[in-house]
């Protein structure tokens, strides 16, 4: 299939120029032994979601489990309800109908109406952590402020406390000369590292982001998907919608394809991205790898 020996050939080629912190795969040892745990543990369950838009359905019954540690990434083209699902998971859009468990917490909703208190909806929101396109940074807060007044505001952490967390974290994603500069001051794949940072400083079970990387070049996107591979490798469960076909190859335990609003294919990604079984996703790829 002409689509998938350019992928091969592509990946090869590339990998020799690229970095040596460019994501790659998990070693086989981590997936055997993955694939060898007796008990899988399911760690976000979201079941039978649907959303409208006025008349449109844009959600039609998307269900998804997530394992503890696992890295999905979802892929699709534009439009197919990928950014509409990850916001209906952590509640900023409300689904029409369905529910959304985390550990042993599960909203549900029932014709549009939210079944449990606000307090049970800013829990679950509080254990999900989001990364969107557009960093959504603070301008007029440095990188560190950006990063701990949602902690000082959501966890009621300390000044000092939320401070330091802060700092180890702007550490953690190579960041930590910028913490005192305003985004404004930093690059956007800075300003998307400090985002991640922000995300993380809240202490989430889950981490979505969506297409984290499309509004940055190509070359200053790498910084933020060495952080993300980083994150993966230290078991974060990560729900990751990308177009990014490298990440979700050598990172991504599962790859999903999102079609007019329903996952029309799914599976590890050297089936999905190599042999899928849908002509629609031999479509889209052939389409991504052209671009
Ligand atoms: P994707 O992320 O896969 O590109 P989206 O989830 O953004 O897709 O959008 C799915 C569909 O819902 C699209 O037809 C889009 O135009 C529509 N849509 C998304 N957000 C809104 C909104 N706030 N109001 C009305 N329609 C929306
Ligand atoms: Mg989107």
């Amino acid at each position: 299939m002409a689509c998938l020996a350019s992928h091969r050939s592509g990946e090869s080629s590339n990998q020799r120029v690229l970095p040596t912190w460019w994501p790659s795969k998990r070693g086989p040892r981590v997936l055997s032994e993955k694939a060898a745990e007796p008990a899988v543990e399911t760690q976000l369950a979201a079941s039978h979601i649907s959303k409208y838009f006025g008349g449109n359905k844009v959600l039609d019954d998307v269900s998804l489990n997530v394992r503890k540690g696992e890295v999905v990434s979802i892929i699709g083209p534009s439009g197919a309800g990928k950014s509409t699902f990850l916001r209906c998971i952590n509640f900023l859009e409300v689904p029409y109908e369905g529910s959304v468990s985390l550990d042993t917490l599960t909203i549900s909703v029932v014709n549009g109406k939210l079944r449990n208190s606000g307090k049970e909806l800013a829990a679950l929101r509080r254990k999900v952590g989001m990364v969107f396109q557009s960093f959504n940074l603070f301008p007029h807060l440095t990188a560190q402020r950006n990063i701990t007044l949602p902690q000082e505001r959501v966890l009621g952490r300390s000044r000092r406390e939320a401070e330091q967390r802060a700092l180890n974290l702007l550490r953690r994603v190579g960041l930590e000369a910028k913490a005192h500069s305003y985004p404004s001051q930093c690059s956007g794949g800075q300003q998307q590292r400090v985002a991640i940072a922000r995300a993380l400083a809240l202490d989430p079970q889950v981490m979505l982001f969506d297409e984290p990387t499309s509004a940055l070049d190509p070359e200053v996107g790498t910084e933020v998907l060495a952080v993300m591979r980083q994150l993966a490798e230290e078991g974060m469960t990560m729900l990751v919608v990308t177009h990014e076909m490298r990440f979700a190859q050598n990172v991504s335990d599962r790859v999903l394809v999102m079609v007019d609003g329903r996952i029309i294919e799914e599976g590890s990604p050297d089936i999905v991205l190599m042999a899928p079984q849908q002509e629609r996703t031999r479509q889209f790829l052939k389409a991504v790898l052209r671009e």
